[in-house]
Parts: C-alpha cells; sequence; structure tokens
C-alpha cells in the first residue's frame, strides 16, 4: 500500500528507524555452510505452517504458488527476498529457478551473510531463542541476546525424560540424581550462573505447543510424587502437576533476576492456548513480568483486556505482523489504546532465517506505519507525538524492557 501522500514523511521517517526485535531462532553458522536455495529458505520459514513446502519439485512449487501466494507469511517472505537479493518481480514459477540460483550464489560466496544482513537491514538487536541450546547466542553476542528456554525443566521429573528438540535433560544439565528440590536448586543454579555471565535477557516458555497454558498453583504433593516415575509410566496428570511446580518456580526466579518472562500465547495447540488461561498466574506473581507473546492471535483482545488489567502484563505483536498482518493493525492499536505503560509494546520477527526476518520487518513497520497515521488522521496523536511512538515501537521499547 502507497501511504496517503500527507502522511508519506512518517512512513519514511520509520524505513530509517533502527529495529529491536524481542524473539528470533536463527540458525547457527553451520546450518548456512550447507547449500542455501530458495527451496530451503522457504522449508525453514514460516510459510511451512501453511502446509505447503518445497521438496525440490515443479509440482510442489506449483502447488505452493497457487496456495498461498497472498497469505501472510508467503508475502513478507517473498518481500525479504525481493529486498535482500535484489529481485524486482515477486515468485513465479518462471523465475524460481534464477531467483534461487541467485540465493545459492550469495550465500556460497558470503559465509557470514545470514547474520551480517540483519544488521544491515536494520536490526540493532535480536532477542534469540535457541530452543535446542538454551542461553545460545549463535557466536554473535553483538546482535543476538539470549532468551532463556526454561520448558526443558519441565520435563525433568525423571533422567531417562526427554524434552521436545531431542532434550535429555538431566545429561543435558548435568543433573544426576535427588530429590525434587535438588532438581530445582540445580535448575536455578544454572540459570543464574548464566544470568551473572549477561547470557539471560529473558526467560522464555513455548509450552502452548504441549499443553494448555492454565499453570495450576503449587501442588508440591502431587509433583513430588511425579518426581522419579518413568516417562513410560507417568500419567498426562502427573506430568501437568510437574510442569505446573517448574513453571511456578521460574515466575519466581524471573522475579528474582528482574527479567521478563516471555510466554507464548494464542495458536501452538488452539485448545489451551488463549490468553485468559494465564490470568491465574498473573495475577499470583505480580512481581513477574509476563510479555505476552503473539498478541495471543487470533485472541488479541483478551492480551489487550490482561494489559488493561494487570501491570505485570506487557503485550508483544511478535510473529503476528506475519502471521495475520490486519490482526496485527487491529491489537496494536487496542494495546496503545489499554496499556498501562506505552513503553513496553514490543515486536520480534521470530524466524529463523534472514530473508523472512527482513521481511517480517518491513511487515512491522507497515503496521507500525499504517496505526500511526491513522491516529493522527483521526486527531488523536500530532504528527510529533507519531513520530516519538514510532521511535518507542521501532527499538526504543526493547531497549528499556530488555535493557540491552
Ligand atoms: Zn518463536
Amino acid at each position: 500500500m502507497q501511504p496517503k501522500q500527507e502522511f508519506k514523511p512518517l512512513c519514511e521517517y520509520i524505513a530509517a528507524l533502527p529495529v529491536f526485535s524481542d524473539h528470533e531462532h536463527h540458525l547457527s553458522d553451520e546450518f548456512f555452510t550447507h547449500p542455501v536455495t530458495l527451496d530451503v529458505l522457504i522449508n525453514s520459514s514460516c510459510v511451512r505452517w501453511t502446509g505447503f513446502g518445497c521438496d525440490g519439485s515443479v509440482e510442489a512449487r506449483r502447488a505452493l504458488l497457487a496456495n498461498v501466494r497472498y497469505n501472510s507469511y508467503f508475502v513478507w517472505f517473498q518481500k525479504g527476498v525481493q529486498q535482500l537479493h535484489g529481485i524486482e518481480e515477486p515468485i513465479c514459477l518462471d523465475n524460481w529457478g534464477a531467483v534461487s540460483a541467485k540465493i545459492a550464489h550469495r550465500y556460497a560466496t558470503d559465509p557470514q551473510f545470514h547474520w551480517r544482513s540483519l544488521k544491515e537491514a536494520g536490526y540493532e538487536r535480536m532477542i534469540l531463542d535457541t530452543y535446542w541450546d538454551p542461553g545460545g547466542d549463535d557466536g554473535h553476542p553483538d546482535l543476538f541476546v539470549p532468551t532463556f528456554r526454561i520448558d526443558k525443566f519441565m520435563y525433568g521429573f525423571h533422567g531417562e525424560s526427554v524434552a521436545p528438540d531431542d532434550f535429555a535433560v538431566w545429561a543435558r544439565y548435568g543433573f544426576e540424581g535427588g530429590s525434587m528440590d535438588e532438581f530445582v536448586e540445580n535448575m536455578r543454579g544454572i540459570i543464574r550462573e548464566r544470568f551473572e555471565q549477561g547470557k539471560v535477557a529473558a526467560f522464555k516458555c513455548a509450552e502452548a505447543y504441549n499443553r494448555h497454558i492454565n499453570f495450576q498453583p503449587d501442588d508440591k504433593d502431587a509433583a513430588e510424587a511425579a518426581f522419579g516415575l518413568s516417562p513410560k509410566t507417568i500419567s498426562h496428570e502427573q506430568f501437568i502437576a510437574f510442569g505446573n511446580y517448574i513453571f511456578n518456580r521460574c515466575c519466581e526466579l524471573a522475579a528474582e533476576l528482574d527479567v521478563p518472562f516471555q510466554v507464548h500465547t494464542g495458536l501452538g495447540q488452539l485448545a489451551g492456548s488463549a490468553p485468559m488461561n494465564l490470568e491465574a498466574t498473573i495475577a499470583r506473581h505480580p512481581k513477574t513480568r509476563f510479555v505476552l507473546f503473539h498478541a495471543g492471535f487470533p485472541w488479541t483482545h483478551q492480551v489487550a483486556g490482561l494489559a488493561h488489567n494487570y501491570r505485570n502484563v506487557l503485550p508483544s505483536l511478535t510473529w503476528t505482523a506475519t502471521t495475520c498482518t490486519s490482526a496485527a493493525v487491529r491489537a496494536l492499536h487496542d494495546f496503545i489504546d489499554v496499556g498501562t505503560s506505552i513503553n513496553e509494546i514490543t515486536w520480534g520477527s521470530d524466524c529463523w532465517v534472514a530473508e523472512e526476518s527482513v521481511g517480517a520487518m518491513l511487515a512491522w513497520r507497515f503496521v507500525v506505519g499504517k496505526v500511526l497515521t491513522e491516529r493522527i488522521a483521526d486527531g488523536l496523536i500530532s504528527p510529533r507525538q507519531g513520530e516519538d511512538l514510532a521511535r518507542k515501537l521501532m527499538y526504543e521499547n526493547g531497549r528499556y524492557v530488555y535493557r540491552c
């Protein structure tokens, strides 16, 4: 969309601002030592959520374009590819090979392209969630700042328990057995140590992919009864009781270390991921700052309601601008209207590869530009205030919330 002429300067202003991302999964340098083609990039992007991907065949590409070329994920992914690789035309079957060859050549001749291109495109800082190696920074600490994925500990009820991503909890964290209290102490020690090394800017929990997010108050007896049970025999209820106990300890630790706690709400498993499921937890831990990810999409109004009522709720539109651009516009309006601090609304691209992150940055600039332009046109804010808000939304709030 071309902005209306009278507001074009605001969009130009936004386009020149640096960008802070509160959430990413960028892949390690090692991944990019293998051939990187357009097919590889698509398979490493959120376009995969549509159910369409690439297997190298023309049929797969044809089906993908025929079905999802106007889907929000694809539209912004494509814009990122176009911007990073200087491609004028949208991707089609005819130019697929040429686009892919251009991408492959770029990666083959520039081993640092995947992370340097993010900086060159305007990213100043990205909070990184390497869920396969919690607390990692991909070896690029000047760009990536780790969030610590605490989910794995919620699977630590037994030495043979393996968390998602093939993560053997006890072995990876050097826990050799003992009581549940000792397991919790070990967890606290590991996180504290990383925190003191400057490697924990936030906690992150994405268990919305695996369970309901209505983390209940402690039932220590039930959690202790679950601790030590083999993954083969533990019941779902026992697994949940143990997970609740660990999650509550992490809420306390986040408050103690004064780091934001990023929680995936919305999508994931649709059943049980609506943000209101988290209300009791938010009320129970008033000193923990909960960053509610993904604006709770599709229930963005629930995050708005929680942000209205709870001072410790920080709404984040991470991923939302590319999941559903129109919902991100509505949600940002709502969060500005009801938030108890204009300094705590953040955004991130939530991507694995640079092309998609750059496209997502364009999406976020579009959303911010559209929302602020509408607010100026409606007489709610002045053009100067629009610029102030733009700086907050593009980078100042990220620096403030994550202190980096
Ligand atoms: Zn994510």
